[in-house]
């Protein structure tokens, strides 16, 4: 019909190299997730928890006090730290 339109279709977008972006995101993918357990201690009333290193030992109610000192959640509130 009315679709005849004169040569502008082929505007070749200049030198797209393509396939050139696709090993980017594909590397962290096999990267083996060291899971390791360790025991943290309340400094205060010895109550000790075990945690592996992917989890966060707020999420049990351990307060990090300082590089491997915590307190557990009951004693985290008497000694004002929660
Ligand atoms: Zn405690």
């Amino acid at each position: 019909m009315s679709t005849s339109r004169p040569a502008a279709v082929h505007v070749g977008s200049c030198s797209s190299s393509s396939g050139s972006d696709s090993d980017v995101s594909a590397t962290m993918d096999s990267t083996p997730v060291i899971v390791s357990v360790e025991t943290i201690r309340c400094m205060r009333c010895a109550a000790s928890i075990e945690v592996t290193s992917t989890d966060d030992p707020s999420i049990y109610g351990m307060v990090r006090i300082s590089t491997n000192l915590y307190y557990c959640d009951r004693c985290a509130k008497k000694t004002g730290f929660k």
